[in-house]
């Protein structure tokens, strides 16, 4: 079989790829691992008939946001957008809760509850991030460097106040909270959303995350698509397949095919190949890509010795629950919030953080929690709740089924402190260890979400490993499409995008020129 490109991996990524190859009249073939599409983005009855869960991710403030994702028009094919009452809620050890709401007075408000002065603090920083949104949100999810973004965003900003932005993407969560923010609550909205990442509160670069996290919710709320998850990959697929592209699913690639230095095509698990006349684009993590699908020997030495300090994001556990009513929460607006952190305080969050460096199994674990008939009420039949939590544990643990339920049972003992009677609602339940994870989707190597840390080291011209920062890898017409690329995890579809472009790019006009610069920029990167 021969056609344009082949796109390894049918994750958000590798679909968005795919899209956009297929629209410059590629013909595009989407190859998948696992039975089904998707990736990270699925959605299953898990847990008791009637349960819609989300296998993986579920809300998507990103993706509401992505200008990667808009240009698809995917509400063509679709995709439809529902919200919860309210955005999000942490709720403290002690019952207290902060309550995030696309209305920007009802978050003050709440805010306002642990220091008046903050409801005045979120309208400025409310304000000024209205101001640099646009050009911010392009610059992030265009190929690195984002020259006319950046150049925008400089514009609006201007020297002193580009030079204080660039400070702000050093800061910890913790202090970017205390610059920003005089109250528990809102400086808690911060740490919270950083956790999204594997960031803690007082690791640098957290403040960044937290921050966007918490700005997007104020803007865009924490949508989630009406029917589950995977209605986004469902559009993302219509689309493609009126586009003419292609997916075949249950095939594990096992092999990039070189020849003369340039990717050719594919090998998959059963010895089949399939040519690529114009590009390879990889939705897999960078070391699977490198290590596994192409091999040491075809690549720069310094770019294997750089693999071996890449460095994974935590492990994870989740679990999906079919509830027989909502979640009787001790403070009722809760119920309102689609997604819920609990489990800890700023400082819990810190210590969670601190077991996870060290190696420890958090023993009381911090939850992000999703209340997704709340958010859309199609999910479950009315008056039910499906409702799913996931938690991080560090890599390399053994997850027997015991040890396995032990723990799902101590996320629901935090629930339960919080929400007494939870447990008697719990009509069906199903949990997921790392290897769980990894088996439904090969990309969450041992249980890692995000195909990387998020952490500064990793970011940027660092991510995956130190280089251009872009989709081009130093074997011609092959590129990393997946979220081990810049901008990183979540879903938005920006690698994707970026790994389309530089396929088009390369193939363009001026391609031969493009190789060349990109070619002399990997030999002094990886000389
Ligand atoms: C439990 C969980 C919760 C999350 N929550 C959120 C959330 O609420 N909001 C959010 O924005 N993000 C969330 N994320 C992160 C987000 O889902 C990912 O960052 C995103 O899916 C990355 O997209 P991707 O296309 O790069 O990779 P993936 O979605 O991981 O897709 C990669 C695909 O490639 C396939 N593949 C791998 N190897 C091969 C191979 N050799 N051959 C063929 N196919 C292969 C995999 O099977 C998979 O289908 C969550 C992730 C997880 C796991």
């Amino acid at each position: 079989m021969e056609v344009d490109a082949v796109v390894v991996g049918s994750g958000p990524n590798g679909l968005v790829a795919a899209n956009l190859l297929a629209d410059a009249g590629w013909e595009t073939l989407v190859i998948e691992a696992t039975p089904k599409p998707g990736g990270a983005v699925r959605t299953e009855e898990l847990t008791a008939p009637g349960f819609r869960n989300d296998v993986y991710s579920a809300f998507y403030p990103l993706g509401a946001a992505s200008p990667v994702l808009a240009g698809l028009g995917l509400e063509e094919h679709g995709l439809r957008w529902r919200h919860a009452p309210a955005v999000l809620a942490h709720v403290l050890p002690d019952d207290r809760y902060v309550l995030q709401s696309r209305d920007l007075e009802r978050t003050a408000r709440s805010v306002a509850e642990f220091d008046e002065r903050d409801a005045d603090n979120l309208r400025a920083e409310h304000a000024s991030w209205r101001r640099l949104r646009e050009p911010l949100l392009d610059a992030i999810v265009r190929p690195f460097p984002p020259v006319r973004s950046g150049a925008r965003l400089f514009k609006t900003l201007g020297t002193a106040e580009s030079l204080r932005l660039a400070r702000m993407l050093t800061l910890t969560a913790r202090g970017l909270g205390k610059e920003k923010f005089d109250g528990a609550g809102a400086r808690l909205l911060l740490a919270g959303n950083a956790m999204h990442t594997d960031l803690g509160p007082d690791q640098a670069g957290s403040g960044v995350f937290g921050w966007l996290l918490t700005m997007l919710g104020q803007d865009v709320g924490f949508p989630v698509p009406e029917g589950g998850a995977g209605r986004l990959t469902d559009a993302l697929v219509n689309r493609l397949t009126a586009k003419g592209g292609e997916i075949v699913c249950g095939t594990p690639v096992t092999e990039v095919t070189l020849s003369g230095g340039r990717a050719v095509g594919v090998r998959d698990a059963d010895g089949r190949t399939v040519r690529a006349r114009r590009a390879v684009l990889a939705d897999v993590p960078a070391p699977v890509l490198y290590r596994d699908l192409v091999g040491a020997e075809h690549l720069p030495a310094r770019l294997v010795s750089d693999l071996d300090r890449f460095v994974w994001d935590d492990a994870t556990i989740k679990v999906d629950w079919a509830l027989s009513s909502p979640i009787p929460w001790s403070a009722a607006e809760v119920g309102q919030a689609g997604t819920v952190h609990i489990g800890a305080d700023l400082d819990g969050l810190a210590g969670i953080a601190n077991d996870l460096a060290c190696g420890r199994v958090p023993h009381d674990p911090f939850l992000l929690l999703g209340q997704m008939t709340t958010a859309d009420p199609t999910r479950s039949p009315a008056g039910t709740e499906s409702a799913w939590a996931y938690t991080h544990v560090p890599r390399g643990e053994s997850w027997p089924d015991s040890r396995l339920r032990r723990h799902a049972d101590r996320m629901e003992e935090v629930i339960e402190r919080h929400a007494p009677g939870f447990r008697d609602l719990i009509a069906g339940r199903a949990i997921a260890g790392p290897a769980q994870l990894q088996k439904g989707n090969h990309s969450l190597v041992e249980g890692s979400i995000n195909a990387g840390t998020a952490a500064i080291q990793q970011q940027l011209f660092f991510r995956p490993v130190p280089g251009l920062g872009r989709a081009d890898t130093p074997i011609d017409r092959l590129f990393l499409a997946s979220a081990s690329a810049h901008p990183g995890g979540a879903v938005h579809g920006a690698p994707g995008s970026n790994a389309a472009r530089a396929a088009l790019a390369r193939d363009g006009w001026a391609g031969s020129v493009y190789r060349a610069t990109v070619r002399a920029a990997h030999r002094a990167v990886y000389r």
